[in-house]
């Protein structure tokens, strides 16, 4: 039921740090960021692309925190490139001085990913927790198109955001971006923390599915929008990472290879570091990577459900955050025992008149 030797990933999410200007209360990052200090240097990221690109890696997403705060970028993107390697860069944007994509471009920058918190300056500024970062978000994907760079843009979305849906899309177009992520939050770390504030409510979710596919035959041709609607509303579990272990890696600015960067969030998995193996060694049989990688892990529903190699089980972060149990059924599948607990959950934090953020910050969970 299992493969025994995983397939070559086809990408590498490469976190260069957990440095950012900006403060969303839905960050991906962990809650106990990473220091400056502890970071991989560029002799040891070199090395890592490398070995990416031996173990059979096509893409590299340079991703963080915020990865324009290394001053060794350039040089990074310049090694991806010389490797062979597609590469994206993942931003926030606000950071990038006049020429610095046209700069990024020349060492070999495939793409960008800008994200955006909201289509109105106030509100988006508010959700970043940063003065006049959309202003800046707007100039830096300009420089973007200028540089002949590839623009995704990237819009996490929430109940505080998403009755703008139009707008985020309409500002999509008019910045020339190819790509629209119009991405439901997902309740991990931060936005766990923060997930009364964030969820949506079903009437919501209902009116952006309709706005999401009207958009797509109105601006066919223009601009892509990938869609995905919240777990927490969902019948049935989203393929997280494309099943664990089977096509993504992670290594985090600490030189921890993840299977996923929600994994720390489940207790007793040892994550191995670039520093003391080999990427393809710790691919092929970290265990880690071997605790979910395949069915074999698998109880009931999901052990002899039809869909185990579809979704693989779903996400294990979730069944951790929900159920206690990094190997139940993710409770997104209707199938899970957990699920109608999961979608009352939803509905009750939907209608909380909770609107106040606990904004990211260095040192962890605390009070805004
Ligand atoms: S989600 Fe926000 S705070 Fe987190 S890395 Fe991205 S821009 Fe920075
Ligand atoms: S029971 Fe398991 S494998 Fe089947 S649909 Fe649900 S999560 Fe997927």
């Amino acid at each position: 039921m299992s493969s025994p030797r995983p397939e070559p990933p086809l990408a590498l999410l490469a976190e260069l740090t957990h440095r950012c200007p900006l403060r969303c209360p839905y960050c991906s990052n962990p809650v106990d960021l990473a220091r400056a200090s502890a970071e991989l240097g560029t002799a040891e990221w070199k090395r890592v692309l490398a070995e990416a690109a031996t173990l059979g890696v096509l893409q590299v997403h340079f991703s963080g925190g915020e990865p324009l705060v290394r001053a060794d970028l350039d040089e990074l993107v310049a090694e991806a490139a010389r490797l062979g390697l597609y590469s994206n860069l993942i931003t926030s944007a606000v950071l990038a001085e006049p020429g610095r994509m046209q700069a990024l471009a020349s060492a070999g920058l495939d793409h960008v990913q800008i994200s955006v918190q909201d289509a109105d300056p106030a509100s988006a500024d508010r959700i970043g927790g940063l003065k006049d970062a959309h202003r800046r978000k707007l100039l830096v994907a300009a420089q973007v198109r200028e540089a002949g760079l590839a623009l995704t843009l990237n819009a996490p979305v929430h109940r505080q955001n998403l009755d703008r849906l139009e707008a985020i899309i309409d500002l999509a177009v008019e910045l020339g971006a190819h790509r629209l992520e119009v991405a439901h939050v997902q309740y991990y770390g931060w936005a766990l923390a923060n997930r009364a504030a964030l969820m949506p409510s079903r009437s919501q979710l209902d009116r952006a599915t309709e706005i999401v596919t009207a958009a797509r035959v109105r601006l066919k041709g223009v601009l892509a929008i990938d869609y995905v609607v919240p777990d927490y509303y969902a019948a049935r579990p989203k393929a997280c990472m494309g099943g664990w272990g089977r096509q993504f890696l992670v290594v985090n600015p600490l030189g921890e290879v993840l299977p996923c960067h929600a994994a720390p969030s489940i207790p007793g998995l040892v994550f191995e570091n670039v520093r003391d193996r080999p990427l393809a060694a710790i691919w092929a049989d970290s265990p880690a990577f071997e605790a979910y990688r395949g069915t074999a892990w698998m109880a009931e529903p999901c052990r002899t459900c039809d869909r185990r190699e579809i979704d693989w089980g779903g996400c294990r972060c979730q069944a951790m955050a929900l159920v206690g149990n990094a190997g139940a059924t993710d409770p997104a599948c209707a199938r899970s025992p957990d699920h109608a607990a999961m979608v009352s959950l939803a509905s009750e934090e939907a209608t909380r008149e909770a609107d106040d953020f606990v904004y990211r910050q260095i040192g962890g969970l605390k009070p805004a």
